[in-house]
């Protein structure tokens, strides 16, 4: 972890939500990957940012926390066409500061989370994304710091622990590379204690590769 980067992000920071380019870099100085993204205002600059990551891209709205839930999240945009439409469109949602460009990864999703809790520092959360999340409440906890041997057990007493591992034929995920996330966000922690909340929903996961794709950090 590179704590002075961490620091210099974390003072800069207002009290809420970090914006996401801020977001991006503390998950990298924390040595999380994430995905190639850049945001754009115009559509000029749009098309400059397509053209630097290659189609087919994610575009998603900046501004508003929950995204898809606006129509906010648009994937396997391929054509130019399709790029200016959809870039009118997401300008035009309530709250817009911007559009998000992605490369499109595939893999399966996975949840990494924190929560301050008072007086004991922060509970880590991890989980496989979207529904498993959400409808199944499938998610892990302990407290901060984590450990490889607590994260490899946080890992293993989900439910959801088959399809990390792969079953019938569908590749998993890397089981090494979830528990380094884990430790190097527990560490992250540690080097800006004043994170109250984030939550990284997705990471995309493979057998090669674990890389967050959405993330969102408040600070108090
Ligand atoms: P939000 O959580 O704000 O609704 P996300 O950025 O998490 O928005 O996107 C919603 C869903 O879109 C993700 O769970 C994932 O299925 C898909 N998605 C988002 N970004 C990418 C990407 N870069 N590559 C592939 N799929 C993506
Ligand atoms: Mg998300």
């Amino acid at each position: 972890v590179n704590t002075a980067k961490v620091r210099q992000v974390i003072q800069q920071a207002q009290e809420g939500y970090l914006p996401p380019d801020k977001v991006f870099d503390l998950l990298n100085a924390a040595g999380i990957n994430t995905v190639k993204q850049h945001t754009a205002t115009t559509l000029e600059e749009a098309l400059d940012h397509a053209s630097a990551i290659g189609y087919p891209l994610v575009m998603k709205v900046s501004g508003p926390v929950h995204k898809s839930d606006l129509g906010g999240v648009v994937v396997g945009i391929k054509y130019r066409t399709e790029l200016e439409k959809t870039f009118g469109r997401l300008m035009q949602l309530e709250g817009a500061d911007g559009v998000i460009l992605q490369q499109q990864l595939s893999g399966t999703e996975v949840y990494l989370g924190a929560k301050a809790e008072d007086g004991y520092g922060h509970q880590v959360l991890c989980g496989l994304g979207g529904i498993f999340v959400e409808v199944f409440k499938d998610v892990s906890a302990a407290l901060a710091p984590v450990g490889s041997e607590e994260a490899r057990k946080m890992i293993r007493r989900l439910k959801s622990y088959p399809i990390i591992k792969g079953t019938r034929g569908k590749a998993g995920i890397n089981e090494e590379l979830l528990v380094e996330a884990i430790m190097k966000l527990s560490t992250l922690l540690e080097a800006a204690p004043e994170i109250s909340e984030m939550d990284i929903n997705p990471l995309m996961g493979t057998p090669g590769a674990l890389v967050a794709v959405d993330a969102r950090i408040s600070v108090c």
